[in-house]
């Protein structure tokens, strides 16, 4: 994940801000993940930046009537024909979705 941002960058710099989005089928639990990245945040240079998450839903895509939706429960029938023939679009992502810069030059470096 430090990998995606480092590239993003182009250099480590301090971050404020992280914002990560997590899929319901990740199997990523948001404070597990908060509590490894603080330090190989501050390890890599990023600073100790604020993690914030953001749940995605599972979108699951119909194969009877192709309706894309997003599945409340698991094996929840189709809302548009009823059908359980569906496929998982989504919900498996764990990905960053952005990064604030923090703007603040640190004194002696
Ligand atoms: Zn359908």
């Amino acid at each position: 994940m430090l990998a995606i941002i480092e590239r993003a960058l182009g250099a480590p710099r301090k971050l404020s801000r992280v914002t990560v989005s997590i899929g319901p089928l990740s199997g990523v639990s948001p404070d597990s993940l908060s509590f490894c990245f603080a330090p190989i945040a501050i390890e890599a240079g990023f600073g100790s930046p604020e993690l914030v998450f953001r749940r995605k839903g599972i979108m699951v895509e119909c194969a009877s009537c192709g309706g894309v939706e997003e599945m409340v429960e698991p094996g929840a029938q189709c809302s548009s024909c009823g059908s359980r023939d569906r496929s998982i679009l989504s919900g498996m992502e764990c990905t960053v979705e952005s990064v604030e810069i923090e703007d603040r030059e640190e004194a002696g470096r």
